[in-house]
């Protein structure tokens, strides 16, 4: 492994920000570091770089203990959330500024800063001022900055914010094609699943300072581990049920009866379980007749024309509020409609909706 997080744990005072984190990447891996604002990613990506020394826990870099080494040490590059070019120095002396302080001299420093700006498609612009740039091209010449020194991890903190989102997506296809062309390992933290889910080769997800499930993207969105990421990672509905039959687990929404083929969950009857279902699986149609999807009835009380797609929000007759994705004709506000939930669609987990308590 190039990077490992070994149970680390930072408080501020009394507030506990990070909580046991372990996680690692793999040399050449992209790992995404996605949650909610406040859970402790800035924290995590502070303490990896040596500019925050964890309460408890330890980093290690190529397999070596660097808990306690100075941020200078570490042949760790950052990319923070807020740019921090020298806006005196042209973009070529601050590529060729932390060079420089790593004792390079003159002629491979010129040379490295042109191959790097070059990478990220820079090199016209090499004797201007930071000011004098757009926003997205600051961001790439701090990405070359930080890539120049050739580091074994790089540390990307939200690269992406404050960009409009035709601007946001260039730069995400950028910043892929950049990590597939230098192979740095990079753990690149943000908040937005969407850039996480289109860039990451494993994903972590963070709530609360605590890891809420970690593996590979599509798996962690088609399989949540924990009731958090099945919400935070996509959008998904909760429709709260009863066990009506453990062998096959059969749940009961109001008098609609879902069978779980396929799960080897034991619940006993009467118990509370939550479903998790997402709003594009759910649809208009009626359910099939052969037991492979359920029927739920409520009333429309909100309908959103998003252009491509209607979010038409209804309240089950359990009372439960369900978002379904319409693509074509929404129904109309206060009808009654039925809602076809498909089983195989469905993650149960159970009643207490703690987060680590997957149940398929
Ligand atoms: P954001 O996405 O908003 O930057 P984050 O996930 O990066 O959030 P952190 O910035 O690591 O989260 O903050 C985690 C928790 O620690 C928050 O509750 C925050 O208020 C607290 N915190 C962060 N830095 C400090 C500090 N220097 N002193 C005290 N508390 C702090």
């Amino acid at each position: 492994m190039t990077l490992e997080l070994e149970g680390v744990s930072h408080r501020y005072g009394d507030e506990l920000a990070v909580s046991d984190v372990s996680f690692g990447a793999e040399p050449g891996e992209l790992v995404g570091l996605l949650g909610p604002s406040g859970c402790g990613k800035t924290t995590l990506v502070q303490a990896i770089a040596g500019h925050v020394r964890p309460t408890a826990g330890r980093i290690l870099l190529r397999g070596d203990d660097v808990t306690d080494t100075p941020p200078e040490r570490r042949h760790v590059s950052v990319v923070f959330q807020r740019p921090t070019l020298y806006p005196h120095m042209t973009v070529s002396e601050n590529v060729a500024y932390g060079l420089a302080a790593r004792g390079m001299d003159r002629e491979e420093r010129d040379a490295r800063t042109r191959d790097y700006l070059d990478l990220v498609d820079l090199e016209e612009q090499c004797d201007s001022y930071p000011t004098e740039l757009s926003g997205g091209q600051q961001r790439r010449v701090e990405l070359a900055r930080a890539l120049a020194p050739q580091p074994d991890v790089l540390l990307l903190d939200e690269p992406l914010s404050g960009l409009d989102p035709t601007l946001r997506e260039r730069l995400r296809d950028e910043i892929a094609r950049i990590q597939r062309e230098t192979g740095v390992t990079t753990l690149f933290v943000t908040h937005d699943q969407e850039d996480a889910m289109a860039l990451a080769d494993r994903l972590v997800v963070m709530n609360d300072g605590r890891v809420a499930g970690s593996g590979h993207p599509r798996r962690l969105y088609d399989s949540p581990p924990t009731p958090f990421v099945a919400s935070f990672l996509g959008r998904s509905n909760t429709l709260s049920g009863t066990v009506v039959n453990q062998d096959p687990l059969t749940v009961a929404f109001g008098d609609a009866e879902l069978s779980l083929d396929g799960t080897n969950l034991r619940r006993s009857e009467g118990e509370t379980v939550l479903c998790h279902v997402r709003p594009k699986d759910l649809s208009f149609a009626p359910a099939e007749t052969n037991g492979a999807s359920v029927s739920v009835t409520g009333e429309v009380k909100r309908i959103v024309d998003l252009g491509r797609r209607y979010d038409v929000t209804l309240e089950t007759r359990t009372g439960d509020e369900v978002v379904v994705e319409e693509p074509a004709r929404p129904p109309s506000r206060d009808e009654s409609v039925s809602v076809s939930v498909p089983g195989d669609c469905v993650t149960v987990f159970d009643g207490e909706q703690s987060d680590s308590s997957r149940l398929s």
